[in-house]
């Protein structure tokens, strides 16, 4: 008999006589142990309990007090969701069985039709009875031929089964079902009582959209009823918040898959929106010394191979088009060299720096399709994007200003959830970063400085600068718990050296410029997505798509005073409308604020006469009767100030 010798994690060593598992190897150390362990961890792989082991190695047994306890409750969740389903629908095929950060899932194939949401409860009510029996998991290991003959038709499981390298093949039996391993489960059912079914979505078989579409069946499970309780409160406020759905309520755009993934399409209410922020930021930035422009999306594909991104960014481009005379066009990924032609199109001046170009850019990136989520990534975007091009030594002054401008919009849109990243080179690393060591020390040291000078307190992280210099990003968290760069601001001494770019100096030499890649909100698409997550769908009255709802007590009474004042705030430039479906006054307001609108006037006999308006607020419980001009100047100042609701 061939002998095992195993290394546990005190450092102490046993060899075992073959075949072993890893029970027998806990109950040789301790009974307890036994009867504790849930796996086991040999060379940082989880592995069965029951699996014959064949190879020495680090080993360490699992027990509920380790951190892939968790791991291992939700993938016998994943395995018991797969058999429940299995005894539910005899004909079902079974795709991937997986934990993840939030739970478990398993997709399925229901030829005929789609698994419901419904039928989620009965799914839980067979799965809670075999909890309840304690009913045994058998292991069985099959030789492949008997696997696939136990498979049979499902093509999903031969596909899986047919990636792995293996002789035997593990499959769990629980109530007589026999389903393939995917994961390392627990050796009973028995901590398996707090889980939850969650969801159905669909999911493309391996990820791939040119695969069938499955239905991915979410739930997720806890040792401790307390923590799945207080998991399931925060998935509610995350869909409470999650801008899909709010976007759906509020009708302010769509994505159709069928029209195209990752390319949505803003309806009315969501374009008011998005043309109030883009005219508030052009402002802004016009205001700030930024020379707004117009380029084209598409361009000569030489283009982006001289700037770098043919080369370094062609996973997330759109394929080139070859056109009849075999010219390239190429839709960007990145603005910034439409602005270096900008930059490049006069002979520039010292006296000019720093010169601020901006734009709106529209520009394109090919998403995974896994990864595109409504407006928070997408595959068409327009960037609130600018480059300035400065003379190194403005580089500090510059970088400020920026950062100045950038708290500023901040603050106009009341978003105090964020944090500083300064991102540096990883001075190891030298085939990543641009090779310069003197540039980079004096850059980093820049903008560090910076922020000091600007009391803003930041993280700094080596090895995640750019490869063309250090940048600093703002960090913010999604509804859903995700961190992601609303707005970043980057140096760059590489394009100006890939373009040649110049400028004049006091001296009348030639120089060469620094460019500082900034964008201040984002992308219109990610940055629409936050705010509605942040104001949960209460847009304040500057941006909200309408801002008064005129609601006359008697269509045919107070029809006309309604008309007249929504005349008259049609003409101060507020969006306004009467609501003349005629239906119960109770409803009307609770509708109004179901939409969210900041402002409800209630008009009737008493305002008719007194020329008075009954104003109720988003979010307050009574009305207060105003004089329209008390009114009209409360609702422009709450505008101005871009207050919040
Ligand atoms: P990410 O890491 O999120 O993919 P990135 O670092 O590639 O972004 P940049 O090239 O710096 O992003 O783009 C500028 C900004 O555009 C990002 O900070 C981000 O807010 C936004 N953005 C990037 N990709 C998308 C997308 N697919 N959909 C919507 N907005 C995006
Ligand atoms: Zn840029």
């Amino acid at each position: 008999m061939a002998k095992l010798t195993f290394e546990f994690p005190d450092g102490s060593q046993r060899a075992f006589e073959t075949p072993v598992t890893v029970v027998q190897i806990a109950q040789s150390i301790a009974v307890s142990l036994g009867k504790k362990a849930l796996a086991g961890k040999l060379d940082e792989q989880l592995v069965d309990l029951e699996q014959p082991l064949e190879q020495g190695g680090h080993l360490q047994i699992i027990t509920d007090q380790d951190p892939e306890a968790l791991q291992i409750l939700r993938a016998t969740g994943a395995q018991l969701l797969a058999t429940a389903v299995k005894k539910q629908f005899s004909e079902i095929k079974l795709g991937q069985l997986a934990v993840d950060e939030d739970g478990f899932y398993v997709d399925t194939d229901k030829a005929d039709r789609q698994i419901s949401v419904d039928e989620l409860a009965t799914i839980t009510k067979k799965m809670q009875q075999m909890i309840k029996q304690n009913a045994v998991i058998e292991r069985h290991w099959l030789s492949q031929e008997d696997a696939l003959a136990e498979i049979g038709s499902d093509q999903y499981q031969r596909a899986l089964l047919e990636a792995r390298q293996q002789t035997k093949f593990l499959f769990y039996k629980i109530n007589g079902v026999l389903t393939l391993a995917q994961t390392v489960i627990a050796p009973s059912l028995k901590a398996l009582k707090h889980f939850k079914l969650l969801s159905v979505a669909g999911a493309y078989w391996q990820g791939k959209s040119s695969n069938p579409m499955l239905q991915r069946v979410y739930g997720t499970a806890f040792y401790q009823e307390a923590d799945l309780q207080a998991d399931l409160q925060q998935r509610q406020e995350a869909h409470e918040r999650d801008h899909r759905v709010i976007g759906n309520n509020l009708d302010l755009f769509f994505v159709d898959p069928k029209v195209g993934a990752g390319l949505p399409y803003w309806m009315p209410n969501g374009a008011t929106i998005r043309r109030t922020i883009e005219r508030y930021i052009t402002d802004k930035e016009v205001a700030n010394g930024y020379q707004h422009v117009y380029t084209p999306v598409l361009a000569n594909l030489d283009l982006y191979k001289q700037s770098g991104h043919w080369d370094h960014y062609r996973e997330d481009m759109f394929p080139p088009m070859t056109m009849d005379d075999d010219e390239q066009l190429e839709l960007r990924p990145m603005n910034c060299p439409s602005h270096i032609q900008i930059y490049n199109h006069h002979i520039r001046s010292y006296r000019e720096l720093p010169l601020r170009i901006a734009e709106l850019g529209m520009m394109h990136r090919y998403e995974k399709s896994g990864a595109l989520s409504g407006l928070q990534r997408v595959r068409e975007m327009t960037l609130n994007d600018g480059h300035t091009f400065v003379a190194p030594e403005q580089i500090q002054d510059e970088f400020k200003r920026i950062l100045n401008l950038m708290v500023d919009v901040y603050h106009d849109f009341d978003i105090d959830n964020y944090t500083f990243r300064l991102s540096y080179r990883d001075p190891q690393n030298t085939e990543k970063y641009f090779d310069d060591d003197e540039m980079w020390n004096k850059a980093q040291a820049m903008l560090k400085g910076a922020m000091d000078d600007l009391g803003l307190e930041y993280v700094e992280a080596e090895g995640e600068a750019a490869f063309y210099g250090p940048k600093l990003d703002v960090q913010t968290k999604t509804a859903l718990g995700n961190e992601e760069t609303l707005s970043t601001i980057q140096l760059d001494f590489m394009l100006p050296e890939r373009f040649d770019l110049k400028y004049v100096g006091e001296d009348g030499q030639e120089h060469r410029p620094v460019m500082i890649h900034r964008g201040l909100v984002s992308t219109m698409e990610r940055f629409t997505a936050y705010l509605i997550e942040i104001y949960k769908g209460a847009f304040p009255t500057w941006l909200a798509p309408k801002q008064i709802q005129i609601i006359p007590v008697s269509e045919e009474k107070h029809g006309d005073y309604a008309h007249h004042l929504n005349e008259q705030f049609t003409a101060l430039k507020l969006r306004s409308s009467v609501d003349q479906r005629g239906e119960k006054m109770g409803y009307l307001i609770r509708d109004a604020q179901t939409h969210k609108i900041p402002y409800t006037i209630v008009v009737g006999d008493d305002e008719k006469q007194q020329q008075t308006v009954s104003v109720r607020k988003y979010g307050e419980d009574d009305s207060r009767s105003l004089s329209v001009a008390d009114f009209e100047k409360e609702i422009l100042q709450d505008i101005a100030t871009y207050s919040r609701n």
